[in-house]
């Protein structure tokens, strides 16, 4: 698969920055002036950055090198106050990325929506790839297929893009991010772990405050719990056993659920923190009482929590959503067998912004 071509500071680290201003004859200490411009302080453009001499500017920009922020193509607000981004990369490729007011959708805060301004806190979701491989039947971007990878750059511009139309103060505000765009993140493991050490390092997101879903790309599962700084893991589960997990996800072929669960309970976790496993309800497949009982079966032994999720409809997806009776009946034989289950508010369905509706509807 191509992968991106380098198109702008953006997705440099200090010590790549350092040889770029090395390069060009500058002292070391523009490193850092770029670094704290392309990071914390979000400019958009070199110009805009007033501490380097105008001189070093003309030299970059006369290459071509820009900062490389994503452009905002098309913005679609939901009456949830959801919106989502269509933004497009340096060499016009797409992607989407979703701004979620008042969290994201569940089990926390108090459950109401937010308008444009009085948010509390908010998430955005970013994607990893332009598409997505893995194929799961139940998602609309998989009908995409994968076009190519995003680089890190990519993946923070997105983040960067967003918190700028929203203006948003990172002092002030409290905003989370989840890895749960197009793509699968595992499948793109270098970029993804870079932004999220530029996501740490650079703009000034506790890695606390970010997940990242994998639809079980056990190696990288194992890799990933040995990451000095990561986010929290949550893992598609979406099916109590073997044959209905192949069924609708044929990545299940390639790690079996005795080898993804095996993954998850060796999983360092870090003190009171807990996998998400979530599950996405499909009418008839995999949400009976008795798949309930199976799912228990699987998780024992994991410190987990899961988040159902009601199917979210698409045109070209073979199945239909459960009832709300039978979702909060799965629920509860969940949580009586002493499991946190949880099910998550479906956030933009009106726009395409929900799970698995990523697919660059552009009307
Ligand atoms: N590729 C990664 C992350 C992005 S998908 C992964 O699959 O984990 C984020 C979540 O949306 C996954 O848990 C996935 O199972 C869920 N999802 C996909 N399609 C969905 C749909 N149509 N309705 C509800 N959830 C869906
Ligand atoms: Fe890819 Fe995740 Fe969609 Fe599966 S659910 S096709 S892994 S984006």
């Amino acid at each position: 698969m191509p992968e991106s071509r380098q198109n702008g500071l953006l997705g440099l680290d200090i010590q790549e920055l350092s040889q770029l201003a090395l390069r060009y004859g500058q002292p070391e200490y523009r490193a850092h002036q770029l670094f704290d411009a392309i990071y914390p302080q979000r400019q958009g453009s070199l110009d805009a950055i007033s501490t380097l001499p105008r001189q070093f500017v003309s030299a970059l920009k006369s290459e071509g090198v820009e900062i490389g922020l994503p452009t905002i193509e098309k913005r679609f607000q939901s009456t949830d106050g959801t919106i989502r981004y269509l933004l497009a990369m340096a060499d016009g490729e797409t992607v989407e990325t979703v701004w979620m007011p008042e969290g994201d959708g569940g089990e926390a805060g108090d459950g109401s929506e937010a308008g444009d301004n009085d948010w509390q806190r908010a998430t955005i979701c970013v994607s990893s790839q332009v598409g997505c491989a893995v194929n799961c039947q139940f998602c609309l971007t998989a009908l995409l297929g994968v076009k190519r990878n995003l680089s890190a750059g990519e993946i923070v511009g997105q983040v960067t893009a967003v918190l700028n139309d929203r203006n948003v103060d990172l002092e002030r505000q409290r905003v989370n991010i989840v890895f749960m765009g197009m793509g699968e993140p595992f499948l793109n493991y270098g970029q993804f772990m870079k932004s999220v050490r530029l996501l740490v390092e650079g703009v000034g997101f506790p890695a606390s405050r970010m997940t990242v879903s994998t639809s079980g790309i056990v190696p990288r599962i194992v890799d990933f719990g040995g990451e000095p700084v990561r986010p929290k893991l949550a893992i598609s589960l979406n099916a109590p056993n073997d044959a209905v997990r192949t069924q609708i996800m044929p990545i299940n072929r390639k790690w079996n659920l005795e080898l993804l669960m095996q993954a998850a309970r060796e999983f360092p976790l870090r003190n009171r923190e807990r996998i998400t496993f979530e599950y996405v309800l499909l009418n008839g497949v995999n949400d009976q009482p008795s798949q309930a009982r199976e799912v228990v079966e699987l998780v024992r032994g994991v410190r987990c929590k899961v988040n159902l999720i009601a199917l979210n409809p698409g045109p070209g997806i073979g199945f239909a959503t459960p009832a709300e009776e039978n979702v909060r009946k799965f629920q509860t034989l969940l949580v009586e067998a002493g499991i946190p289950a949880f099910v998550r508010k479906p956030r933009g369905r009106d726009i395409y912004a929900a799970c698995g509706q990523l697919k660059r509807t552009v009307a």
